[in-house]
């Protein structure tokens, strides 16, 4: 399916690389920022057979079934399981850092790299987990 991939400001952290990207098929659209995870997403609801849903009552005949959703930015994490080519990333609220480095630590074996990107003294900072260094977040248009 196609999409165009553009620059945004990301509304949470105001970092202008946010990613947008919109599928002009579908009207589809997400926008996410690497910075502090901020993630929002207009997707239309599939069925299990990834059919997209209509409405089921009350709307217009084809009008179909939309998903808004917000993750709201704070601190983003990135990783790449050992052996894996692509990194998961996302957002993670602060109350539940703790709980993400605890996950990390007990599968520490198994990650090629883990970085957490997180705002201290008006800074941007990425920490790589494994080994405990910190950068100034840096971003060279990848996750
Ligand atoms: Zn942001």
């Amino acid at each position: 399916m196609g999409s165009v991939m553009s620059n945004a400001t990301c509304p949470s952290c105001e970092f202008e690389g946010a990613q947008d990207d919109f599928y002009y098929k579908t009207g589809e659209q997400y926008m996410s920022c690497p910075r502090c995870g901020y993630f929002e997403g207009h997707t239309i609801l599939s069925d299990e057979d990834g059919n997209f849903k209509r409405y089921k009552s009350g709307a217009k005949k084809g009008e179909f079934k939309w998903k808004h959703e917000i993750t709201k930015g704070g601190i983003s994490f990135r990783y790449r399981p050992k052996g894996a080519v692509a990194s998961s990333c996302g957002g993670i609220p602060k109350r539940k850092l703790n709980d993400f480095l605890e996950w990390v630590q007990n599968n520490r074996n198994t990650f090629e790299e883990v970085f957490i990107t997180y705002k201290e003294n008006n800074k941007w900072l990425t920490k790589d987990v494994l080994s405990g260094n910190v950068e100034d977040f840096s971003y060279n248009g990848m996750w």
